[in-house]
């Protein structure tokens, strides 16, 4: 049967891979690749040596003979497509008297492993590509750093800036009740994501609890810590970012401590990673850069008066007297050993890969990097390590925050940070020995130990 590339998918065999041609999802051609019933697969093949996405990595893994015999192309149709997609129009009554209605979404990708788990946001731009984009990597992400959940991901399309408290609290409650018995501690637990916060969780967790008495806290995880949030949870993904880099710094034979790093983004992520990297590790924090601008100091930025200088100035870097103001783009290709994206997705294209001189880069945000960006970063020789495995310590946090709900038993910061090192350290050896083994692309290889865990568990269930 002669099979097709799938619709909008550059053929690698006859063009070269272009990096900002980008969908509405703001994802690279690459990341179109799907699976499809049926579909020969092998049959489009690709030139590059890198992966970007699960179904890209399928492809090199069968064509490297490293993809186990178990995972057919039907079990991969199934694999990567959502179980459940929720689409709902939640009507919000205004403080004003007037009714808003307000498409919301909840995407539900794979629950092979335990309970769908992922985040919330509320974004003017959220739409049903983007959700589903993300339910499937955060079932990847989960299997990956083996915790036991499967991937889901929602959203409300609205600016919650443009709402007043009490409006943002009608709008979390009803999305809560239109959800219904789609959420719940063993079936599909959220968690804070863009613009949500772990006030919103408390109010999702208060909104369920009225309807389910079972472990209602476990049902949504990132609350506030006196209403059953976990210590621990607010620096985990920055923490998880600093330990995966102190054990690339192992492998390289690199001390972390001579490491000039360079970090786009300042938020939640950006912040602690530099924080820990400065405070335990020694790193020096060359460069940062914020929406604002950029700062850069060879000498090394003092992290927290910078963290202080712009907490005074509404996040504002400018006149900041401890660096040298940049162009806020120039950041991603400074002088620096380490680069750390820990703002956007799709930053390091072909381009900024060409012009940097890092020799790890370390995806702190979502899909930083695009798949042409990936072919050169691999030709460079740049340690990768991909967003699957760098930002998990969000979520294996999340995991120890659901485990304590259930268990009504709580754990200390101390404990929180030895199981999540526990967590990211295997997860971390068991990409890199792949790697190494097989001789693939750490991205790869992270995709390739996750697809075969999910695939494993599915059999396991009777698939
Ligand atoms: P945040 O909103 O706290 O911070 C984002 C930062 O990026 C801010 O400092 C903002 O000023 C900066 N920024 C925005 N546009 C920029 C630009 N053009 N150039 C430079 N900086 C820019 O967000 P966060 O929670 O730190 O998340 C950052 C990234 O990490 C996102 O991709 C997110 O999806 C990912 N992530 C976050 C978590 C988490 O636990 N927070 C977990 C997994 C993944």
């Amino acid at each position: 049967m002669a099979i097709n590339p799938p619709d909008n998918a550059v053929n690698p065999d006859t063009q070269e891979l272009e990096d900002d041609v980008l969908d509405p999802s703001g994802r690279s051609a690459y990341a179109k690749l799907k699976f499809k019933p049926g579909a020969e697969y092998p049959k489009f093949t690709l030139n590059g040596k890198t992966c970007y996405n699960a179904a890209s990595c399928f492809y090199l893994s069968r064509k490297q003979g490293l993809s186990s015999a178990k995972i057919d192309d039907t079990l991969l149709s199934y694999l990567d497509t959502c179980k459940r997609e929720i689409t709902m129009e939640i009507p919000l009554r205004k403080d004003d008297g007037t009714l808003m209605p307000i498409q919301a979404y909840r995407v539900q990708h794979n629950n092979a492993r335990g309970p769908f788990k992922g985040g919330l946001r509320f974004h003017e731009d959220v739409n049903l590509a983007e959700i589903r984009e993300m339910a499937n990597i955060m079932t990847w992400k989960c299997a990956l750093v083996d915790i036991p959940f499967g991937g889901a991901k929602g959203g409300a399309a609205v600016n919650p800036k443009k709402l007043s408290t009490h409006e943002l609290r009608r709008l979390t409650k009803a999305l809560v009740a239109h959800l219904g018995d789609n959420i719940g501690p063993h079936i599909d637990v959220p968690a804070p994501d863009v613009n949500t916060n772990p006030q919103i969780m408390a109010w999702i967790y208060d909104e369920f609890a009225k309807s389910h008495s079972d472990a209602p806290l476990a049902v949504v995880t990132g609350k506030p810590l006196e209403l059953g949030g976990s210590q621990g949870r607010l620096e985990a993904t920055g923490r998880g970012v600093a330990i995966v880099l102190r054990e690339a710094c192992k492998h390289l034979k690199v001390d972390i401590a001579k490491q000039r790093v360079a970090i786009q983004g300042f938020g939640n992520v950006g912040y602690f990673a530099a924080s820990i990297l400065r405070r335990e590790y020694g790193s020096k924090i060359v460069g940062i850069s914020n929406e604002t601008g950029a700062i850069y100091n060879e000498k090394g930025i003092d992290v927290e008066d910078l963290y202080q200088y712009s907490l005074a100035n509404r996040g504002d870097f400018s006149g900041y007297k401890g660096g040298k103001a940049i162009p806020r783009d120039e950041l991603l290709t400074c002088d620096c050993d380490v680069l750390i994206p820990a703002a956007l997705s799709n930053c390091v294209t072909r381009e900024v890969a060409k012009h940097s001189n890092a020799k790890i880069l370390v995806e702190a945000a979502n899909g930083p990097t695009t798949g042409a960006g990936n072919e050169v970063l691999y030709k460079n020789n740049v340690f990768v390590i991909p967003s699957l495995l760098a930002n998990a310590g969000g979520v294996v946090a999340s995991y120890f925050e659901w485990v304590q709900n259930l268990q009504q038993f709580y754990w200390s910061r101390e404990k929180v940070i030895e199981e999540l090192e526990k967590r990211m350290v295997t997860a971390f050896w068991d990409v890199v020995n792949l790697s190494v083994e097989k001789k693939i692309c750490t991205r790869q290889a992270a995709y390739h130990i996750a697809l075969e865990r999910v695939a494993t568990a599915a059999i396991l269930r009777g698939f």
